[in-house]
């Protein structure tokens, strides 16, 4: 264990040493972290806080998660209270109260005809489930050959076996075989020479959707199940969609009887200004993902929202009382934890407007993003709600080496957490940041990106 790693953890804890090495970081370079760790010990608010006390912006909402901020209290106190009172109950054959309020409060917020809520645990649980229901939903309408699935270049929908098959980033494809058969890809929405330095959606691309009608003149539309596309994806490197594309999708999808699939495991709960995307491009998927903000990433969430249409088709003409509906769930699914987190969460959000002002705050945002348009490294800026992306020029023939660099020097030297995906940089504040946060973040920013220059 090196010096360091020695001073930001408390080695006295428990009975076994606390040293760096059993933990197998997920998505990380394990051998660099643990020679130069990024320890957080604390949080609230709008800041992480290293050991030593040193408060460190929290530029992503954790891993756009924490959009209420950090530890809040009436979050914390629901938390503290539900455990006290009920741990955990089943939801298979059994419940509890609070997953019907849940999914009351859920489904209002979603858009009209979206009628029912699954719980699962994660995003990648809430795309693996809504892939399930829509195989299902078909071979229960008497269409069992529609088994294909049509994701996206660039899309990131988790790491379970669906969701990496649907996905379109190839390091989290490649090492892991052939995945789900039958899958295949509409192509990415980005284009620098049209789309460079935009805000809000991108008035070139909508066409792009059309890609849909050449998949299904190659596989016939009888064999495909649903497509599967993040209304703005995020993880790949924040690509709003262009004007119309999401239109233009939902009309192909209904001429085929195709099932539109939103994952908006990052895009609702207001990180786009709104409870959902959907809501914000007046687009009705038929099945909703969600996760993260929904507990404001307090206690591990997600879920599937579904139109009345799906449900009512797993119900059927009634059956015996004892016949189950969807065989799919998790031991997990409507937890005590995350039913009142998710509570204490959608009020916090009401009552302090938090939508609102992500929407209110859109344009600041993207002013103070935009200005660092003239820095010698920055290739593309791309902003849209309370999100921002920056393509730094790669280091010559190491990509990835400048962005991760830039991370580093965020943590250690500036204070601030930002989020890489290989040579960009994405921001995705808390939505509690007011102007005097987010231009704070970006004069952080640029004197980062001078210190990777
Ligand atoms: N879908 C989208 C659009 C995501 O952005 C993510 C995570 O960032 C996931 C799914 C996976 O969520 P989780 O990491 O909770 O499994």
């Amino acid at each position: 264990m090196t010096d360091m790693a020695n001073a930001d953890l408390d080695t006295t804890a428990g009975s076994a040493p606390n040293d760096l090495e059993a933990f197998w970081m997920p998505f990380t370079p394990n051998k660099h972290f643990k020679r130069d760790p990024r320890i957080i010990v604390r949080a609230k608010d709008m800041n992480y806080f290293k050991a030593d006390g040193t408060p460190v912006v929290d530029g992503t909402a954790g891993l756009w998660c924490s959009n209420a901020g950090h530890c809040r209290a009436p979050i914390v106190e629901a938390i503290q209270a539900q455990a006290a009172e009920l741990d955990f109950a089943p939801t298979f054959q059994f419940s509890h109260p609070k997953t019907f309020e849940v999914a009351s409060r859920l489904t209002a917020m979603a858009p009209e005809g979206i009628d029912y809520a699954f719980f699962c645990n994660s995003g990648s649980e809430a795309a693996d489930s809504a892939l399930k229901m829509a195989l299902a939903y078909h071979r229960l309408n008497g269409e069992a050959s529609r088994t294909r699935f049509i994701g996206r270049s660039r899309g990131y929908h988790g790491t379970g076996f669906g969701g990496i098959s649907v996905g379109g980033i190839s390091p989290n494809r490649k090492f892991y075989g052939t995945m789900l058969p039958g899958v295949d890809h509409l192509p990415d929405t980005y284009n620098r020479d049209e789309q460079a330095f935009s805000r809000g959606e991108p008035a070139w691309g909508a066409h792009l959707a059309d890609d849909l009608e050449k998949i299904v003149a190659l596989h016939d539309a009888s064999t495909i199940a649903a497509v599967i596309v993040e209304p703005m994806a995020g993880s790949t490197g924040v690509l709003a969609p262009p004007q119309g594309y999401l239109k233009r999708l939902r009309e192909i999808c209904n001429k085929h009887g195709i099932l539109l699939i939103f994952d908006e495991v990052i895009t609702a709960f207001g990180r786009l200004g709104y409870a959902t995307a959907a809501e914000r491009f007046e687009v009705t998927p038929d099945l909703l993902t969600f996760a993260k903000g929904v507990t404001s990433g307090t206690v591990p969430m997600g879920g599937v929202l579904v139109s009345k249409d799906i449900y009512d088709m797993f119900q059927g003409d009634g059956g015996p009382d004892h016949a189950i509906d969807l065989f799919h769930g998790y031991t997990y699914s409507g937890h005590p934890l995350a039913m009142a987190a998710a509570l204490a969460t959608l009020d916090l959000y009401r009552d302090e407007g938090l939508f609102e002002q992500a929407r209110a705050n859109e344009a600041v945002m993207a002013d103070a993003a935009h200005e660092l348009k003239s820095h010698g490294l920055v290739q593309d800026i791309r902003t849209i709600g309370l999100v921002a992306a920056f393509d730094l020029a790669p280091v010559d023939g190491v990509p990835g080496k400048r962005g991760y660099e830039a991370m580093c020097k965020a943590f250690h030297d500036e204070n601030m957490m930002i989020r890489v995906t290989a040579d960009t940089i994405a921001f995705s504040p808390p939505l509690i940041a007011n102007e005097t946060d987010l231009i704070d973040i970006f004069d952080r920013f640029k004197k980062i990106l001078d210190a990777v220059s």
